[in-house]
């Protein structure tokens, strides 16, 4: 585990969650957000309150300690994992669309041809 020389907080943590909430240029209490980036998992940032308010940012210092950092990282893992899977899902079911659409204009056009060479065979015979 990496542990950078930061003192570990305090065991009794929670109480004190909220007070140090610092406003956003739009002068309310910014919100806690999580962070789910590769680089930092789980850590939590404030940001404006509104989603399309002011640019405010600010990394929370209120940090997760070890035991939870481990199940977040665990946790965005897992998250990576299925979203691969997903976007897998995801153009295969394309892939098969556009087979299936590929299938009917194919049918569709030799349906057409049929239908000319027997008008021009026709209109040929009764010449
Ligand atoms: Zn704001």
């Amino acid at each position: 585990m990496f542990n950078y020389g930061r003192p570990m907080p305090n065991s009794s943590s929670g109480s004190s969650v909220g007070s140090e909430l610092r406003n956003c240029h739009c002068g309310k209490p910014g919100r806690i957000f999580m962070s789910w980036s590769l680089r930092n998992p789980g850590r939590r940032f404030l940001a404006c309150y509104k989603p399309e308010g002011c640019k405010f940012f600010e990394w929370y210092n209120n940090d997760f300690t070890g035991r939870t950092k481990d199940v977040v990282v665990h946790l965005n893992n897992r998250r990576i994992v299925l979203e691969e899977k997903l976007s897998m899902v995801e153009e295969k079911l394309a892939m098969e669309a556009n087979n299936k659409k590929f299938g009917r204009t194919v049918k569709f056009f030799s349906y057409v041809m049929v239908v000319l060479v027997g008008v021009l065979m026709m209109t040929h015979s009764h010449k």
